[in-house]
């Protein structure tokens, strides 16, 4: 790799599609040496640290309307299409898609500061691959949208992710847009009550990339009983991964305080971080499960004092 000073002499040429289709068919003319940017804020850390050199040429995305906005999807169904270049700001202020979906709003809220969420996009952040936004998706059961030489084609958020732990190398196209399916499969009745939570552990508090997070979807019918649960954790290095054995374990049960402690141990032996120099591994694991179980508890006390007609927070 060329010294720093020496690529930033070098300037690449900068192209400026106004569709999706023609960014695509950029990327497939120009090849390797061409990068999409979308905010462009962990690009630039990327070069500026050194870390990926700088391209021949550079895809800009922002001219790129049909891959911004929020809204029902375009497809029959429903639930929410985010377009890949939503920004964060407008993840975290969208009135709609906050009400529908507290965990991207709060997920949103706790990436970087201001300055950087106005830039950076919902898009690159689940494309880093270890960015706050892919664990609170991934408990969303959230879809990614592909341009790619197949067309246009709908993946699982979860099985890309898993393809990327097997190091497939990187997105497989353009990503246009995450579709946030309706919840499917759950018995909604007036004492059916949802919960969300998003918690993140880091270095400080805000501004820095997370040591621990975790995302929580759930379900309470009447009684307590847990009737749809997903889980998520990720942090560090790590790429984001469910934690099905410990949804498995409460599913149609009550969330009382033995079931939470078995939830305890099972987040802990599931959950499973990439070792870090700077951070214990047993000092992980035991955060992701404090934050898990605590997360199930104060929502199924809340399920338990709202079941006469208060309202749920999902
Ligand atoms: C100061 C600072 C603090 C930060 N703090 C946090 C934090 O607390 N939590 C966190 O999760 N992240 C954090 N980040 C990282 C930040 O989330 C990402 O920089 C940002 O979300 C990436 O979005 P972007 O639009 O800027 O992506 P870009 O930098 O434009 O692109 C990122 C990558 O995705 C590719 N790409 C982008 N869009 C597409 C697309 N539509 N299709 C195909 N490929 C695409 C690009 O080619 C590139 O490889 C921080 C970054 C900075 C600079």
């Amino acid at each position: 790799m060329a010294h720093p000073q020496e690529q930033l002499i070098r300037s690449p040429s900068v192209r400026h599609p106004s569709t999706a289709e023609e960014a695509w068919r950029l990327k497939r003319e120009l090849g390797a040496g061409a990068v999409f940017v979308a905010g462009g804020t962990l690009l630039r850390t990327q070069w500026e640290a050194g870390l990926v050199p700088y391209p021949a040429h550079l895809i800009d995305l922002a001219g790129v309307a049909e891959m911004t906005g929020v809204g029902p999807p375009d497809t029959a169904g429903s639930g929410w299409r985010i377009g890949a270049l939503t920004s964060l700001a407008e993840c975290r202020s969208h009135p709609g898609l906050a009400a529908a979906s507290p965990l991207v709003k709060e997920a949103a809220r706790v990436i970087a500061a201001p300055a950087v969420r106005n830039l950076a996009t919902i898009g690159g952040n689940v494309l880093s691959r270890t960015g706050d936004m892919a664990t609170a998706l991934l408990a969303l059961d959230a879809q990614l949208i592909w341009l790619d030489f197949a067309g246009t084609l709908a993946e699982p958020l979860s099985a890309w992710l898993d393809r990327e732990r097997e190091g497939s190398g990187g997105a497989p196209g353009l990503l246009t847009a995450i579709l946030l399916p309706a919840r499917d499969g759950i018995t909604v009745n007036s004492k059916t009550r949802r919960y969300c939570a998003f918690h993140k552990v880091g270095r400080r508090e805000a501004f820095i990339p997370p040591v621990v997070n975790v995302a929580l979807d759930v379900a309470f019918d009447e009684g307590g009983v847990v009737a749809d649960i997903r889980i998520a954790a990720g942090g560090g290095t790590m790429i984001p991964a469910r934690l099905t054995a410990a949804e498995a374990l409460m599913r149609g049960r009550t969330a009382d305080a033995a079931l939470l402690s078995a939830l305890h141990a099972a987040v802990q032996e599931e959950y499973a971080p990439k070792p870090d120099p700077l951070v214990d591994e047993a000092f992980r694991r035991m955060t992701a499960a404090n934050l898990v179980a605590a997360a199930l508890w104060e929502a199924g006390r809340d399920a338990r004092a709202s079941e006469e007609g208060g309202e749920s927070c999902c």
